[in-house]
């Protein structure tokens, strides 16, 4: 008979944030495949497991997942962890479960931290519906780009991102969101300093500059989505159309023009217009 393979999210930081099933199932698998065995190693002896291990991660995970995929066809349970809450989720897994499944072998989570959902849980904004979007691109051309997409999206945004890019990500959501929109800064979450920042992107922004512990340690980026206005969501639909309009004629001819064929306003669409126009502008040529 098959082995089963274990989906198992350990803590984001506060040792205590693992669930007993999550011990129980890592101190009896055959093996736990874990991003940094030896980050993982210390973890496990934390709790006091000793089981043997397998690197999986980013640049072996194609390749060695079907290393894993065979133990579990032979009858072996595999547990899989990353370095810190849910794997999967912005961390390796998804080939080896894909594999897995396609191989007919049973995948079950283990539910516990995980960094996206601890942060919505104290942010303060809507939480009925919420789009998570991983890291944002490290290149502020690339950032900005991707922003400019998510302008008109009405549900709460939820991103992750390193310490030293803080403050150029902040100030390029306040640059694309407008300074008035809500967020909230989840900061070294169930540590001793974990922070949780609330305000609008202007007053995080500067906050920021303020603030160097702000930018100190792992953090999670909420912001409040888009008024939920049909229109916002129509114009974005006509980007591609504002953006080639834009580099032929004056702001003022193209909010006209689509104005007129589209029906939308034309205040919004010069202001959607202006927008892009800016965010091309500061592309590298
Ligand atoms: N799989 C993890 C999870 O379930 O949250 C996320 C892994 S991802 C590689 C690491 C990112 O998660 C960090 O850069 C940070 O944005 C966020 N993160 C992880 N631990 C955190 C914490 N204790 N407080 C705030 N953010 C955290």
């Amino acid at each position: 008979m098959a082995g089963t393979l274990f989906i198992v999210a350990t803590p984001i930081g506060n040792l205590s944030d693992i669930t007993e099933r999550a011990r129980q199932t890592l101190a009896r698998v055959a093996v736990v495949a874990a991003e940094d065995t030896r980050h993982t190693g210390q973890l496990l002896s934390q709790y006091g497991v000793s089981v043997p291990m397998f690197a999986l991660h980013e640049h072996n995970e194609a390749d060695r997942a079907d290393v894993l995929v065979a133990r579990l066809v032979g009858g072996e349970d595999v547990a899989l962890v990353s370095d810190a809450g849910t794997p999967l989720v912005s961390d390796p897994g998804y080939r080896l479960v894909a594999a897995a499944a396609a191989a007919g072998v049973r995948v079950v989570p283990l539910p516990g931290a995980c960094a996206a959902i601890a942060a919505l849980s104290v942010a303060g904004l809507p939480t009925d519906r919420f789009v998570f979007e991983g890291f944002l691109p490290s290149k502020t051309a690339a950032r900005r780009a991707r922003l400019s997409e998510l302008v008109s999206e009405a549900r709460t945004l939820v991103f992750y991102e390193s310490p030293h890019r803080l403050k150029d990500a902040l100030l390029d959501c306040r640059e694309v969101f407008g300074a008035d929109r809500r967020a909230a800064l989840a900061r070294e979450l169930t540590k001793l300093h974990e922070t949780i920042y609330r305000g609008t992107l202007g007053e995080m922004t500067l906050q920021a500059t303020q603030d160097p512990n702000m930018a100190r340690g792992e953090c999670v980026l909420v912001i409040e989505g888009a008024p939920s206005c049909t229109e916002d969501l129509d114009l974005s639909r006509y980007d591609g159309v504002l953006r080639r309009l834009c580099a032929h004629a004056p702001l003022a001819v193209v909010a006209d023009t689509v104005s007129e064929l589209t029906g939308l306003r034309r205040n919004a669409v010069y202001e959607r217009a202006l927008l892009l126009k800016r965010l091309s502008d500061e592309e590298p040529t």
